[in-house]
């Protein structure tokens, strides 16, 4: 049985993640959606509405795997491998979208080796269409133009993060 935690800062999640996700339960026995929480860097929503955002996502795509407990969702705020270790999980999931994220995962990949050398990381890569989607491009659309993240979210997210944001 292998485990993987998917780690990240979920801030918002959005179809890029939901496709790495999708992927991920294709390959491993278990998912873990872990949204890391550093108490020192304030995000853009708190980790209790990103976590409301991931468990809608899970609701509405993947009802069945999150009543099995296949996939599940945990906040964070630790060493990530640490935290990996601590769960059981045997992989690191991490999401590859242009040369531009490889420096910075590959970078991270080996200090996690070097931490722990029992827990792999995987990369994953999404569909084209959703290589230019990110939680930072909806961050800054979102007050502006709230529609226009639509294409960016899976709808259970937009439908969930309008009620946050607009009450
Ligand atoms: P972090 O702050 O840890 O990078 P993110 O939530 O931004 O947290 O990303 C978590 C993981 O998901 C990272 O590995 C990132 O590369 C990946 N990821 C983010 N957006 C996408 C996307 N559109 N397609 C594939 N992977 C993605």
């Amino acid at each position: 049985m292998i485990k993987a935690i998917y780690p990240g800062s979920f801030d918002p999640i959005t179809r890029g993640h939901a496709d790495i996700i999708e992927r991920a339960l294709g390959v491993f026995d278990e998912v873990l959606i872990a949204v890391g929480v550093n108490p020192k860097k304030k995000g853009w929503l708190k980790p209790s509405a990103r976590f409301e955002l991931i468990l809608a996502f899970l609701e509405e795509d993947f009802p069945h795997h999150l009543k099995s407990g296949k996939i599940s969702i945990a906040t964070y705020s630790k060493l990530t491998i640490d935290f990996c270790k601590d769960e059981g999980a045997k992989v690191i999931i991490r999401g590859l979208r242009t040369i531009s994220d490889f420096d910075q995962e590959f970078t991270l990949a080996i200090n996690n080796m070097d931490l722990n050398s029992q827990i792999e990381t995987m990369f994953m890569v999404p569909k084209p269409e959703y290589q230019f989607v990110s939680s930072s491009i909806v961050r800054e659309i979102f007050h502006f133009k709230q529609k226009s993240t639509q294409k960016h979210l899976p709808p259970s997210v937009y439908e969930k993060l309008m009620e946050i944001e607009n009450g």
